[in-house]
């Protein structure tokens, strides 16, 4: 018997690969460094401190495994378990879609409207509940961004704001449930529902604001393909892509408080289209904002009193 052969890698040599590493499995270059980093649980600064390190036989050989199922198409953040978003962290699995960047605005511009509306409201300022529902939680990471900073501001403030987060896949709410408790956020109700279809249309429980990133990319996009590890049920959708935010949006009246705010993140190419369907259903005050690439991305609109 032979010991085992000890992996003659470095980190060094690992990084002068990286980029075309990352070419030939045509995915982001940080892909292979962060991998590389998972594998042998460093921390970033670790590429530049530390490039003489040499990968023991079972990290390389962990290592390489994760390439190979990079290049079969497995997502980074399917292989590490984990994705930051709003700097927090957010695990994910093969039931949710991975956190996207341009997701972010949605957070934003909800938070920038909660923020305007409570300044306006502020001189004679009484305790009161607000409600906020976030359909489609997937992996929870809109519900428990904003959760998040709502709970800083609460502290300051007589407002206390409870979230709705549903979504009709229960393996999904597992993972929104485990993130949130991860992420301190104790006050979200995780609803099992397919849309509305288990939520109250009491009075009582009306919502101030209610956000979702529902699935809008058409489904004969060629853009899909390269998707395919995530649910395709969270990506895609009939008519154009459009049916479930036109869903959403038909049904959106009869949960939100008059002036109640609703926010959609949509496809680049959707902007007009869902401001239709916002005028189409009784709102006012709509606008669309782009996302950081320049895209439209996000339809926001308050409800009408005489809409219903
Ligand atoms: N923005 C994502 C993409 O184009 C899709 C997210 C979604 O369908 N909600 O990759």
């Amino acid at each position: 018997m032979t010991a085992p052969k000890v992996a003659d890698i470095t980190v060094q040599e690992i990084k002068n690969q990286a980029v075309q590493m990352a070419k030939d499995l045509a995915v982001p270059a940080f892909w292979i460094t962060d991998w590389l980093l998972y594998v042998i649980d460093k921390p970033a600064v670790f590429l530049m401190t530390d490039e003489d390190y040499q990968l023991t036989d079972t990290e390389y050989e962990r290592f390489n495994t994760g390439v190979t199922k990079m290049q079969q198409g497995t997502p980074l953040a399917y292989l590490t378990g984990k994705q930051e978003f709003w700097s927090l962290d957010f695990i994910v699995n093969k039931h949710t879609l991975i956190p996207r960047p341009d997701t972010e605005v949605l957070v934003e511009q909800v938070l920038q409207w909660i923020s305007a509306q409570d300044k306006e409201s502020a001189p004679n300022a009484t305790a009161s509940n607000k409600r906020l529902l976030d359909l489609g939680t997937g992996s929870g990471c809109i519900a428990i961004s904003i959760a998040h900073e709502l709970k800083l501001a609460d502290k300051l403030k007589l407002l206390s704001w409870q979230v709705v987060a549903v979504d009709f896949s229960a393996k999904a709410l597992e993972v929104a449930k485990y993130n949130a408790t991860a992420n301190k956020v104790h006050n979200i109700e995780f609803v099992q529902s397919s849309w509305y279809s288990e939520l109250s249309t009491d009075n009582t429980q009306l919502f101030d604001v209610i956000v979702s990133n529902p699935p809008y990319i058409d489904e004969a996009d060629e853009h899909l393909a390269g998707l395919l590890a995530e649910p395709i049920s969270a990506l895609s959708a009939p008519n154009h892509g459009l049916a479930d935010i036109e869903h959403i949006i038909k049904y959106a009246p009869q949960y939100l408080r008059v002036d109640g705010l609703l926010a959609i993140e949509h496809g680049f190419d959707q902007g007009s289209a869902v401001r239709q369907l916002f005028i189409n259903n009784g709102f006012h005050h709509i606008q669309t904002i782009q996302d950081f690439g320049g895209n439209d991305r996000v339809t926001l609109g308050q409800l009408n009193k005489d809409s219903l």
